[in-house]
């Protein structure tokens, strides 16, 4: 299968028939919680035939590389490509034999980012569109983040405004970098206050590193999950940290996935280095790490592991951490199993499941 190879690590897995998924669902009899999965990918055609019918300029950067393999347009029929599509069957229909009552929806990676700026911004508006058509026809089942271009900041601005008063989406997602620029950059700070002053979170997905990065990761397919996702995304959120911007933005909500792109892990050496290297009249207020507990807040999205669980509730308090699958890319029944059966409180586990993505992305409750 073309996908798992190029997903390096990542499996797309066929999913489980109906019984081994009844098997993962009562695991001894596990409570039916409310479960909304908060990182679930979707896609539009339009999205699909602007990603074919980019020209041999990007056919080397390491997105389209990855793209390509996954969305082979000589294998119209690909599970993932399906996938991606649907919102009326398959997918809900694996979340029906579940238990899992809600994907909160954003458009697959690497989004609008590679198109040139009136393409992007046109291909995001058309994408909330969409998706907040789909909410509407499923009442209930699905939330959405809406899609901006950063490539044309002030034009993005205005989507999100739209996107959050007029489309009623949850919150914006946005693919990591832009042509290698990241957020932080003052060329981009209207997002961060749109972002703020419309008081809804920002998902930065992983995408694959730029072609200023690429060189490393391409010889053994490391672009995606293995380690070129979170070592970019999780630059992207070191950037934001350190640069001192969320010293002018402290409402701003940023989500990472992935337990956080591997930041909860380094925050106490991002700290000592921070307070031991950085003259005292160029720190922001907040530590790092109190400006990631603070700013940010991060999904289970790919990581099934009960002990990277445990990890990041500790360092970060479970109110900053929701439950995600990341469908289609990882397999639905063992992304449910590993909350199932995580080593929390009952308490605990209705804020992982569905607490605190109804808090963070403003979903009615039930
Ligand atoms: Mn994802």
């Amino acid at each position: 299968l073309a996908a798992a190879g190029a997903l390096g690590g990542a499996s797309v897995l066929p999913e489980t028939s109906a019984a081994e998924a009844d098997r993962t669902r009562s695991p001894g009899g596990v409570r039916n919680f409310r479960r909304i999965a908060t990182e679930e990918a979707f896609s539009t055609p339009e999205q699909m035939d602007a990603m074919a019918a980019l020209g041999h300029s990007v056919w080397n950067s390491l997105d389209f590389v990855l793209w390509r393999a996954l969305t082979d347009s000589k294998n119209p029929h690909s599970p993932l490509r399906d996938r991606l599509l649907d919102v009326d069957h398959e997918r809900l229909r694996i979340m029906d034999e579940l238990g899992v009552d809600m994907h909160v929806l954003s458009l697959t990676s690497p989004g609008v980012q590679m198109f040139d700026p009136d393409t992007a911004t046109s291909l995001a508006s058309v994408a909330n569109d969409r998706l907040a058509e789909i909410i509407r026809q499923h009442p209930g089942r699905y939330a959405g983040l809406a899609s901006f271009a950063p490539q044309d900041p002030e034009r993005a601005a205005k989507e999100m405004d739209r996107a959050v008063n007029t489309l009623k989406l949850n919150g914006f997602i946005v693919n990591s970098h832009t042509g290698g620029e990241y957020l932080d950059e003052p060329k981009f700070w209207p997002i961060f206050e749109a972002a703020e002053a419309l008081d809804a979170p920002l998902y930065i997905h992983p995408r694959c590193p730029p072609d200023d990065l690429a060189r490393p990761f391409r010889d053994y397919r490391m672009e995606s999950s293995t380690w070129g996702f979170q070592s970019e995304t999780g630059l992207h959120a070191v950037r934001i940290l350190v640069s001192g911007v969320l010293d002018r933005f402290p409402k701003l909500k940023i989500v990472l996935g992935h337990m956080g792109e591997g930041v909860p892990y380094f925050l106490w050496r991002i700290d000592y280095t921070y307070n031991a290297f950085r003259p005292a009249g160029q720190r922001m207020k907040l530590t790092p790490t109190e400006a990631f507990k603070r700013n940010f807040a991060i999904t289970t999205s790919g990581v099934n592991s009960h002990a990277v669980l445990k990890y990041v509730i500790e360092v970060l308090g479970v109110e900053n951490v929701m439950w995600a699958i990341d469908y289609p890319y990882q397999a639905a029944p063992g992304s449910v199993e590993f909350m199932n059966t995580a080593p929390v409180s009952d308490d605990d586990k209705e804020k992982l499941f569905h607490g605190n993505a109804e808090r963070i992305f403003k979903i009615a409750t039930t």
